[in-house]
């Protein structure tokens, strides 16, 4: 396990839906000339694509190719080497489930960073590998409360059970809402609804759903929240806009919520934005996007 992560050979290198892995142990060294030398010949079962090779507590990944995909086995006919036992880790890890690229990513440089390959044996005993773990680093733009932060706990829970996006990473960018009101001090503010949950000890609170009686506030929601004090009551309120597609603008892979959309995601600049009540299916939908503009060329080894 001595060498690390280099800017050469495959990133994200993952074995797809029909995996195709197989284990086996060997006796001897786990170079590739040897491991050509035990493997050429040998029979493998039509399916396999690449087999995990064991020695003691020692691990090598190699890509095989079989005289013919037909017959239920076919003597091997090529070997390579995809990972060295010197570069590659074998990792226990009973929760996670090896066929989600994410998960194998985020299991890999958990337990070990820099490493170039690691080989996971995961939830149903099932072994699974990644070679080169980078995952595409997502910022997720969100208020709080509720907790945990909405979107970045779907946008989470979709990665988890997806098989088919190259590995991801969530950095949320979460701004509380009390934090927000504090750069804005007034004596009584007006939020969109008691689920919100806002709550500050400073300053008297309104709920916009409960439509009450005009007062001096300040609102805190969005351009929705609004346009809907301007139905109730004639006039727009001193305002303080939570939204986070409002925020100051970034760079790179951005998932973000916003007020005004009410039916589709739109993805502009490699950065998606979802409506704010965006179902499991629309955050998918942009985490798709996303992938499909950071990670054009990923796809399942
Ligand atoms: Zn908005």
């Amino acid at each position: 396990m001595a060498a690390g992560l280099t800017d050469s050979g495959p990133r994200n290198l993952v074995p797809g839906k029909y995996r195709g892995v197989a284990v086996a142990r060997v006796p001897g060294q786990l170079d590739e000339a040897s491991l050509r030398r035990y493997f050429i010949g040998r029979e493998a079962y039509r399916r396999t694509r690449f087999i995990v090779v064991r020695n003691g507590e020692r691990t090598a990944i190699l890509r095989v190719r079989k005289q013919s995909d037909e017959p239920l086995f076919a003597p091997i006919i090529e070997v390579d080497l995809v990972a060295g036992a010197d570069e590659c880790a074998y990792l226990h890890c009973p929760g996670v489930d090896t066929g989600i690229p994410s998960a194998l990513a985020a299991a890999a440089i958990a337990r070990v960073p820099g490493v170039r390959a690691a080989v996971v044996q995961g939830r149903y005993e099932h072994v699974n590998f990644i070679v080169g773990p980078a995952p595409l680093r997502v910022r997720v733009r969100e208020i709080a409360p509720p907790q945990p932060p909405k979107l970045v706990d779907q946008a989470q829970r979709v990665l988890d059970v997806t098989e088919t996006l190259p590995p991801m990473e969530l950095l949320p960018d979460v701004v509380g809402l009390a934090d927000l009101a504090a750069h804005r001090p007034s004596e009584r503010y007006l939020v969109p609804c008691r689920g919100s949950g806002f709550d500050t000890p400073v300053a008297h609170t309104s709920y916009l759903d409960e439509r009450p009686a005009h007062q001096i506030w300040t609102l805190v929601g969005c351009e929705r929240s609004q346009q809907i004090h301007e139905w109730f009551y004639g006039k727009r309120a001193d305002h303080l806009d939570i939204c986070p597609r409002a925020r100051p603008s970034i760079a790179g892979p951005l998932l973000t919520k916003c007020c005004l959309f009410e039916d589709g995601i739109v993805v502009e600049a490699g950065q998606a934005t979802v409506p704010w009540g965006a179902s499991l299916e629309q955050i998918s939908d942009a985490l798709v996007a996303l992938a499909e503009a950071w990670e054009p060329a990923w796809a399942p080894a």
